[in-house]
């Protein structure tokens, strides 16, 4: 079962540990610590993220919402998702807003020079 979709209009509520605004740190007082086992990210692009998408889910990635303050329908395209039954994630390389930027470094390292 495929639970968790990324939609360009939707505000992705990623992994809680994963920072998107970068390598900064704060210095408050709240934690929060998850692990994640056997965690596999998938990056790839949109052609072959909608096959995942409907091999894996059996839905069309584009849906069809609508929109509160218009009342007009609006087209929501599949960005990303997380498949929870093999702990696998897709979402398309360098778009931080889908898979966060610290999550990159997870995968790839250090990729720039700050
Ligand atoms: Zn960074």
């Amino acid at each position: 079962m495929v639970s968790h979709v990324a939609l360009r209009s939707l505000k992705l509520a990623l992994l809680g540990l994963l920072l998107l605004q970068g390598c900064a740190s704060s210095t408050g007082t709240y934690q929060e610590r998850h692990k994640i086992k056997n965690l596999t990210v998938v990056f790839l692009d949109e052609e072959s993220l909608r096959h995942e998408w409907q091999a894996l889910s059996g839905r069309q990635p584009v849906v069809f919402a609508s929109q509160t303050s218009t009342g007009g329908p609006t087209l929501k395209t599949l960005q990303g998702f997380y498949d929870w039954p093999s702990n696998t994630l897709y979402c398309p390389k360098w778009n931080f807003e889908v898979c966060g930027h610290e999550l990159h470094h997870a995968v790839l390292g250090q990729f720039h020079s700050d």
